[in-house]
């Protein structure tokens, strides 16, 4: 009986004859210089695969996977790949994509008791205390919340995002990168955009908003 190591190799052989080799000039073209055109911030689940999901080639996406898909400050992980990918690579859109039953999810509404998990969990906090709000007011089951929490996850982790200096100091300066939310679902395949950046682009440099109590005392 094969193990799937040796399912593994035997795809790869099945990769190189029925993938690779008839798109030879797309791989040679991408085997001298990568230009992927999206940085993908994705859970590591395994069924959460960015490329096979949106119908992309390798290529397409600079990709950082972890639980949650969770954007850490003191993470010097993921602000290497947003260097790499924003200033070297020059990538302007940012994809920040959680999914439906994900486990990281789960375990930040049920709490976790290993360690090094339960640690980098926290840095969802700030969404498990939206979901409680949010759930309490619209009285929510267990799995209604669990979506709750899946997509105020998504939400805070892309402020994290635009509060790294690196992403903070570019958008001082104009609208790139774009940054997009998604979500995922597991049970049919489809994605969901929870937050457009598509407008972004199009968008005029972002400026102060104004100061409305200073504009009520003039009035
Ligand atoms: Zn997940």
């Amino acid at each position: 009986m094969a193990s799937v190591i040796d399912e593994l190799i035997a795809g790869n052989e099945q990769f190189v004859s029925g993938e690779f080799a008839p798109n030879e000039h797309y791989y040679h073209t991408i085997a001298a210089k990568q230009t992927p055109k999206v940085l993908w911030i994705g859970c590591s689940d395994s069924r959460v695969s960015e490329h096979q999901m949106t119908g992309s080639k390798p290529g397409t996406m600079f990709v950082h996977r972890n639980v949650a898909n969770i954007v850490a400050f003191n993470d010097v992980n993921i602000s290497a790949i947003l260097e790499y990918g924003v200033v070297h690579l020059k990538i302007e859109d940012i994809i920040v994509c959680g999914h439906t039953r994900c486990g990281g999810i789960a375990a930040i509404e049920d709490g976790v008791h290993e360690n090094y998990i339960a640690d980098w969990l926290c840095i969802a906090t700030g969404a498990k205390e939206a979901a409680n709000r949010i759930a309490k007011e619209r009285k929510l089951n267990r799995e209604q919340k669990l979506a709750v929490l899946t997509e105020e996850n998504v939400k805070l982790q892309i402020k994290h995002l635009k509060n790294l200096a690196l992403i903070r100091n570019m958008h001082a300066k104009g609208t790139l990168p774009r940054i997009h939310g998604w979500l995922y679902r597991v049970e049919d395949g489809s994605i969901q955009v929870l937050v457009d950046g598509r407008d972004q682009g199009r968008a005029t440099p972002r400026k102060a908003p104004p100061r409305k109590k200073a504009a009520r005392r003039r009035t």
